[in-house]
C-alpha cells in the first residue's frame, strides 16, 4: 500500500510525503493563485471532484484583495489577508476529503518584511495547535545575485524549518509579469536556470530543511502568442543529474516548480513531470474562465444587469442579479479548468487522502 494521509492541510513530514509521491508516480499538482472565498473553494470542489490532492497560493495582491482593497493599511492587509485565508482553508479542506497545501508565491526583497510577518503569525498558530499556517512560503530572490538570493534563503529557511515548514526559492527568472513583479527588461539567458546555481542552491539549504525550487526552462507568467516561448525541459533535466552526480543522491533529488504553467504546451509539461516537477502554478488561465463564464452570462442576460424589474414587461430579475447566480457560474469555470490542469498533470484520482472508510493502518 502507498502513502495515506488525514485528509486537511499537510505540512512538514506529511508534505514531503506526498510531493515524493507524485515525483515517485510522475504526476504533479496544480497550485491554483487564490484571491477570494469564491477562488478557494472552487479549487477545493475540483480537487474533491478530481480525488486529487492540489496547492492553494496566496501572490501579495491576492492577500491584500483577501482582505479588502479599502483595507487602509496595505502593508498588513497583504499579511492579514494571507492569514485569514490559510485559516479558511484549515477550516474547510478536510471537508472536501482531500489534502491541500498552502502556499505563498513571489516575493521579491522589499517583500521580505512580508514573508517574515506571516512567519511572525505561523509561529503563533504553530504554539496554538503544533501545525503551521501555510505549508511552504516562496521568497523570489532571483533578480538579486545568487550570494545573497541563497543566503537570505537559508536565514529565513532556519526559521521554517523549526515550524515544520518548507521554503520555495527561485533561480533564473520567470518571463512574463506577476501581480506587477515583472521581469520584460532581463535579457533571453537569465531565462534559463544554470545547474550549477542549482548545485548551489542544494548543498547550501538542504542541511538546513526542505526547499523547492523554481527553476527556469523559458517559462513566462501569462498567455502569449504561441511562437513567442520556448519552453526547454532538458534544463531541469541537466539540474537534476549535475545534482545526483555530486551528491550521489537518488535520481531527480530536486522538488521542481513549474512557474507559468497557463498557456503552456501540453508535451513540454509532460516532459517536465520526468525531470521531478511536482508543483505547477497556474493563475491566468482561472482568472480568464471566471471572467469569461461571468461575462457570457452579463451577455446574456443584460437587462438583469441594468433594471431591477423589467421597464418593458415589470418582470422582476431578481433571481438574476443575485451576486450568487453569476459567482457561481464563475467558480464552475475554474472547476472545469482545473479538471483540464489535473488531466494535464496526470493527478487525477492520485489523492494521498484517506477515505472515510478506510482505517489509518495504512
Ligand atoms: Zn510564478
Amino acid at each position: 500500500m502507498g502513502t495515506s494521509l488525514k485528509p486537511g492541510v499537510v505540512s512538514g513530514k506529511d508534505y514531503k510525503a506526498l510531493l515524493a509521491a507524485c515525483k515517485a508516480g510522475g504526476y504533479a499538482l496544480p497550485a491554483v493563485n487564490v484571491t477570494g472565498t469564491n477562488t478557494i473553494n472552487a479549487t477545493l470542489e475540483a480537487a474533491a471532484k478530481n480525488k486529487a490532492d492540489v496547492i492553494i497560493q496566496l501572490s501579495n495582491g491576492g492577500a491584500e484583495f483577501y482582505a479588502g482593497k479599502g483595507c487602509p493599511d496595505s502593508f498588513q492587509a497583504k499579511v492579514l489577508g494571507a492569514v485569514s485565508a490559510a485559516r479558511h482553508v484549515h477550516l474547510l479542506a478536510e471537508q472536501y476529503g482531500v489534502c491541500v497545501v498552502l502556499h505563498t508565491d513571489h516575493a521579491n526583497k522589499k517583500l521580505i518584511p512580508w514573508v517574515e510577518a506571516m512567519i511572525d503569525h505561523g509561529e503563533k498558530f504553530y504554539e496554538q495547535t503544533g501545525k503551521p499556517l501555510f505549508s511552504s512560503h516562496m521568497l523570489d530572490l532571483s533578480e538579486e545575485d545568487i550570494g545573497f538570493n541563497l543566503s537570505e534563503c537559508a536565514r529565513i529557511l532556519k526559521r521554517l524549518n523549526k515550524i515544520d515548514m518548507s521554503i520555495e526559492i527561485e533561480l533564473g527568472v520567470t518571463g512574463g509579469e506577476e501581480d506587477g513583479v515583472g521581469s520584460d527588461h532581463i535579457d533571453n539567458a537569465k531565462l534559463y536556470t544554470q545547474p550549477e546555481d542549482c548545485l548551489k542552491a542544494y548543498g547550501m539549504l538542504s542541511p538546513l530543511g526542505h526547499f523547492s525550487l523554481a527553476a527556469s526552462f523559458g517559462n513566462v507568467h501569462g498567455v502569449y502568442k504561441p511562437g513567442n516561448v520556448k519552453l526547454r525541459p532538458e534544463i531541469l533535466k541537466n539540474a537534476q543529474a549535475l545534482v545526483q552526480k555530486t551528491h550521489g543522491t537518488v535520481a531527480n533529488p530536486l522538488d521542481l516548480v513549474f512557474h507559468g504553467g497557463s498557456g503552456s504546451e501540453k508535451d513540454k509539461i509532460a516532459e517536465s513531470l520526468k525531470y521531478g516537477v511536482f508543483k505547477m502554478n497556474i493563475d491566468t488561465d482561472t482568472q480568464f474562465v471566471f471572467s469569461h463564464e461571468v461575462g457570457n452570462f452579463v451577455e446574456a442576460n443584460i437587462k438583469a444587469f441594468k433594471y431591477q424589474i423589467d421597464p418593458d414587461d415589470g418582470t422582476p430579475y431578481k433571481k438574476l442579479y443575485d451576486p450568487r447566480k453569476w459567482l457561481r457560474l464563475g467558480e464552475e469555470g475554474i472547476v472545469k479548468r482545473l479538471d483540464e490542469a489535473f488531466a494535464d498533470l496526470r493527478s487525477a484520482g492520485k489523492s494521498l487522502a484517506l477515505k472515510k472508510t478506510e482505517g489509518l493502518a495504512a
